[in-house]
């Protein structure tokens, strides 16, 4: 009995000592494992977002001296860029922005009838989205800077998406008089049937690293993206606040932006909101901006 007593005792201390070892085992795993996890997390504690900018075509400014209050750039004319950006979260995906017209894809470039714009277009959305295996149906959300033609182009593909908007910007240009006077910009949003209408700021998936910010002035809602990117680090895309960079040197306000005043009210909140987060800016429009970003389909992020 006794033996048989000393016996169980040592196949327990046995036990005991395989099974201290292998937790002693399991927890240098479970540690390693979680510095592991430690470490991906602090690299990773910002979602990782990517950044695709894609082409939305062409504006040839012919009469420059629009984009001033009427006494800077007479008799300049100048190209801008027109992108629009598809913005991949986690838990989802935005389309920033839509570029011209889809329907000048594949035509000579246009000159509007005023004389202050021709306007071109080289790929549609569709043929641009499927380089990255995407359709209209994997974007959840649109939104656009403001309503303008050049920027609403495309954006009638995306019907299914849950579109954006300052509710001052929806209740203009869904009003009669731009229906009347500004069909295209119209008819460019009406396929959009998901509305959520917003009232200021809206981070868009909750974490504050893709977040609309509300810059009224060159339209009654006009809007501008804030987004913060694990490499590339805080930045801000412009939308139309400035169309190029002297226009931000200069705060210079375009003769047929909505309102003078509250554009430079934006203006002042922008430099102060870019300072306070170090983000870099980049101007939609300015060419110099366009080219910086890495070329479609590779991402910023
Ligand atoms: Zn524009």
């Amino acid at each position: 009995m006794d033996k048989l007593y000393k016996m169980k005792n040592i196949l327990l201390i046995a036990i005991a000592l395989i099974a201290f070892s292998s937790c002693k085992d399991s927890n240098k795993v479970e540690k390693d494992h979680s510095s592991t996890t430690d470490m991906d997390i602090a690299v990773t504690e910002k979602a990782s977002v990517k950044l695709y900018t894609l082409d939305g075509g062409r504006v040839q400014v012919n009469k420059l001296e629009i984009f001033s209050q009427g006494e800077l750039y007479i008799g300049e004319s100048k190209t801008l860029a027109d992108p629009f950006y598809i913005i991949e979260h986690p838990k989802g995906r935005l389309i920033w922005d839509a570029g011209l017209a889809e329907g000048l894809v594949g035509q000579p470039p246009f000159t509007t009838p005023n004389g202050a714009f021709t306007v071109s277009r080289q790929d549609s959305v569709i043929s641009q989205l499927k380089t990255i295996n995407l359709t209209p149906k994997d974007i959840n959300f649109i939104a656009l800077s403001h309503t303008h033609f050049d920027h609403s182009g495309s954006a009638y593909v995306f019907n299914e998406s849950t579109w954006l908007v300052q509710e001052s910007e929806y209740e203009f240009v869904t009003s009669e008089e731009q229906q009347l006077n500004n069909k295209d910009n119209y008819s460019a949003i009406s396929t959009l049937n998901n509305v959520k209408k917003l009232n200021g700021d809206f981070d868009v998936f909750g974490d504050g690293t893709v977040v609309i910010k509300s810059m009224p002035g060159h339209t009654p809602g006009h809007q501008v993206l804030y987004l913060n990117l694990v490499e590339a680090g805080p930045i801000l895309l412009s939308g139309d606040l400035y169309h190029f960079q002297e226009n931000r040197d200069n705060k210079g306000v375009p003769s047929f932006n909505h309102d003078v005043a509250e554009t430079l009210k934006s203006m002042e909140a922008f430099e102060a909101f870019a300072k306070e987060n170090n983000a870099k800016v980049y101007i939609q429009h300015e060419l110099k901006d366009f080219n910086k970003m890495p070329k479609f389909p590779k991402p910023l992020q």
